[in-house]
Order: structure tokens, then C-alpha cells, then sequence
């Protein structure tokens, strides 16, 4: 009784009043005993404490690629070696990301409530982080059963899904993210019924350069021929990796980093109010994310200037991006003006969303 009831009153000006059983319904109604208002626990406007960008050593170039996924509410592909620090990273988006609205808070409640999971008061406006094994199923990542349920994909709805080893993921698992991906939602059809949840998740993937892991690693010694190594990553498609924004990696780290001081490293404190500032550049111009925008509103929002057009299709000729990328990539320099409120779009921003697509360049060498 007291979960149901503790659910219902996170539900803003809602009174609520909880029963054990069914007479006591009665006996309220009836003039008999008067049931209680079930007290609401108050709903943590600050995030519990999550992970912190404090923690991280090094690794300049993928900080960099976390806090542009984190402004545009890009996709982003994190590249290295076992041990480099992956999934430290990923596990760092939420305390990044700005904190759910009571409306966006209240859809995550929601779909935990369908799967028996209610969300505690504590967890109120912080963003779902999902990390589904890569032995997951397809139901089990998108959703399904008779009774269609939600999947990991609308548990990390507002929030961040992360897939580690994504190559190890079946493929077939990996092609039912694309519907999502692009409509922000899921529709499972099942013979006897239809149900549609919602699953708008930022995707953060990560994988090993090669088989073994150590390819191009500098302490590392792999084996893996080049040619082994283009197999692992064909196992991820064109399409999927084409919708994956930004492709970085990874190192494993120099000494030299392993010795810098805490106190020199940026907290998630400092980068977090950086993004809140540029989603509202966003805001303010298309009330959305840069990520979501469709190809009319990059047309409007993203052109960059002529010599920033100039290198731009030049490497759509040299690095065989396709139209999807080109978009993205746009999307992303979008970003990184934003970032520091420029409004024109110049070789700068389009040279780095494209070095950040790293394995679209090796694909092409
Ligand atoms: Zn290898």
C-alpha cells in the first residue's frame, strides 16, 4: 500500500489517501472511520550525488566530446583500450546534463511505474542512466511481452542509454535502436494489442579499437591485423554508426596524467553550468536541442559560411560521409558555436565536429 501511495503522491497537487483494504474504503465513505491524507515525501530538487568529472585524469579531447554531447543532447562514441577509462566517462553525462522539469520527471516515474520500479522522492529530477549487458535481448532493450512493456530504451527515456562493447551486442539487437533513435519513441506491436512508449535517451556507446582491445595502444601489445580489427567495427552498420554524432577516443593514459592533482581537474559542477548556459542559447532559438533538429531546420539554423562549406564538402569527397553524417556534423558545429554563443558557423566549429567523427576518417583511409 505505502509504495502505491508514496507514487501517487509525487504526482504535484494531488491528495492522497491510502487504504490497506477495501472496507476501509467503505467505513470512509460510509461515515465510519476517516482514513488519513497520505503525507507527500518532498521531491528532491537537487540530484543525489552522482559521479563527478572531478574523478577523471586526463584525457582533455574526450572531456571536450562529453560536454558537447552533453549541450546538444548529441550521440557520442567513446573508442579505447580496456582500462582507458570508458565507461568512467559515460557514467559522468548525468551529472552534466541539466535536472528534469517536473514534466519530464514525472514521464520517468511513469514508465518505472509500468515496469513495478517506482522512482524514490530522492531521485526526483536526476536523468536516468541506463546500461543494459550487451547479452541483452532485443525485448529487453526496446521492449515487448504480450502485454507490451517498457524496455531499457524508455527506462532511459530523458535520460542517458549506455551500451558498453557495443560490437559484442547482436546486430539484430543493435538495428531496432534506429527507429528510436529517430522518432523518440518505440511502437511494439503485438497481435492482440499496440502500445507506444516514449524513449528519447541520449546514446552513449563504447567499444575496443580491435578484437583483443590493444590496437593502437601505446603500452599495449596487440596482435590484430588491420584487417581484423576493420571486421570488429564492421559489426556496428553504416546507418547505426552514421546516427552516432561524435566518434572519439579513448587513450589509455600517460603517466604524466596519472599524477595531476585533483584540485586542477574541472568538477561536473562547473562544466554542468556551462552546458545549461548553451541549451538555452537553444532554447531561445528553436526550443529544442541542436540534435533533434530535422534537415529544414539545419538548412536554417546550421550554415555555416563559405569557407566552413568549403572543407565541409570537401570531406563529404574525401571521407565519404554520407547525407546523414553531413547533417550531423552540422548539428554538432551548431554546438560548439553555441558553446560560446557565436552565431555564425565558420571553419573552426566544422573542423571539429569533423575531427570528432574519427571513424568515419578511418573508414575512409
Ligand atoms: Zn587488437
Amino acid at each position: 500500500m505505502n509504495i502505491n501511495a508514496a507514487e501517487a503522491a509525487l504526482v504535484t497537487d494531488c491528495k492522497v489517501i491510502a487504504a490497506r483494504h477495501i472496507l476501509e474504503v467503505c467505513a470512509h465513505f460510509g461515515g465510519g472511520s476517516r482514513l488519513g491524507r497520505y503525507p507527500a515525501a518532498p521531491l528532491s530538487q537537487v540530484p543525489t550525488a552522482l559521479p563527478d568529472l572531478r574523478d577523471v585524469r586526463g584525457q582533455p579531447y574526450a572531456r571536450r566530446a562529453l560536454e558537447i554531447a552533453a549541450a546538444g543532447q548529441h550521440s557520442l562514441l567513446l573508442i579505447g583500450s580496456p582500462g582507458a577509462g570508458k565507461s568512467m566517462l559515460a557514467q559522468r553525462l548525468p551529472g552534466i546534463l541539466p535536472l528534469m522539469n517536473d514534466a519530464e520527471a514525472m514521464e520517468v516515474a511513469t514508465l518505472r511505474s509500468i515496469v513495478g520500479r517506482p522512482l524514490k522522492p530522492s531521485e526526483w529530477r536526476s536523468r536516468p542512466f541506463r546500461s543494459p549487458h550487451h547479452t541483452a535481448s532485443a525485448a529487453a532493450l526496446v521492449g515487448g511481452g504480450v502485454h507490451p512493456r517498457p524496455g531499457e530504451i524508455s527506462l532511459a527515456h530523458n535520460g542517458v542509454l549506455f551500451l558498453d562493447e557495443l560490437p559484442e551486442f547482436e546486430r539484430r539487437v543493435l538495428e531496432v535502436l534506429r527507429e528510436p533513435l529517430e522518432a523518440g519513441a518505440i511502437t511494439i506491436s503485438r497481435a492482440s494489442r499496440q502500445a507506444e512508449f516514449p524513449a528519447r535517451f541520449q546514446l552513449i556507446a563504447a567499444m575496443n579499437p580491435c578484437p583483443r582491445g590493444y590496437l593502437g595502444d601505446v603500452f599495449g601489445n596487440c596482435q590484430c591485423t588491420a584487417d581484423q580489427a576493420q571486421r570488429y567495427r564492421a559489426r556496428i552498420s553504416g546507418p547505426l554508426l552514421d546516427r552516432l554524432d561524435l566518434q572519439v577516443h579513448v587513450p589509455r593514459l600517460e603517466f604524466k596524467s596519472l599524477r595531476d592533482r585533483i584540485g586542477d581537474r574541472e568538477a561536473s559542477a562547473v562544466v554542468s553550468a556551462r552546458v545549461a548556459r548553451t541549451r538555452e542559447v537553444q532554447i531561445h532559438r528553436q526550443g529544442g536541442c541542436n540534435a533533434h533538429l530535422d534537415n529544414a531546420a539545419v538548412e536554417r539554423y546550421c550554415s555555416p559560411n563559405a569557407a566552413g562549406r568549403a572543407i565541409l564538402e570537401r570531406a563529404m569527397q574525401h571521407l565519404g560521409l554520407s547525407a546523414r553524417g553531413y547533417h550531423r556534423v552540422l548539428k554538432v558545429a551548431r554546438t560548439i558555436a553555441d558553446m560560446t554563443s557565436q552565431t555564425q558557423i565558420e571553419v573552426a566549429q566544422i573542423a571539429e565536429a569533423l575531427a570528432l567523427r574519427s571513424l568515419d576518417r578511418q573508414a575512409a583511409m
